[in-house]
């Protein structure tokens, strides 16, 4: 199943599965402005080897991290993490939650 959009730190991030980003950017995927795109034909793994890459591209733009560590740098971490993650744990994207509905008037008595 692929993942619509993550939770980082409470900030919906949005992902598009965008075709042929590896044979027209030379890229498997991108973070920009809020939103992730990943190429619509990466095989299981290096989608989420992507996706996890990228997410950590924008938990780090929500912590500000770009002002300290440089692009080079930045890399070298979110691939690292993300080929971690893979190697050693499960991944299986949580279903959305319900919509919360509004409780029945429970105080009418
Ligand atoms: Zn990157």
């Amino acid at each position: 199943m692929k993942p619509k959009k993550l939770a980082v730190f409470g900030q919906t991030v949005k992902i598009r599965y965008v075709k042929d980003l590896v044979e027209k950017q030379e890229i498997s995927g991108d973070y920009l402005d809020g939103i992730i795109r990943i190429d619509a034909d990466l095989d299981s793994k290096l989608m989420y080897l992507t996706l996890l890459h990228e997410a950590i591209h924008a938990l780090f733009d929500r912590l500000g991290v770009g002002q300290v560590v440089n692009g080079g740098v930045e890399e070298i971490i979110c691939d690292n993490i993300a080929m971690l993650i893979y190697e050693n744990f499960e991944l299986e994207i949580k279903k959305p939650r319900p919509k919360a509905r509004p409780k029945p008037n429970s105080d009418s008595n």
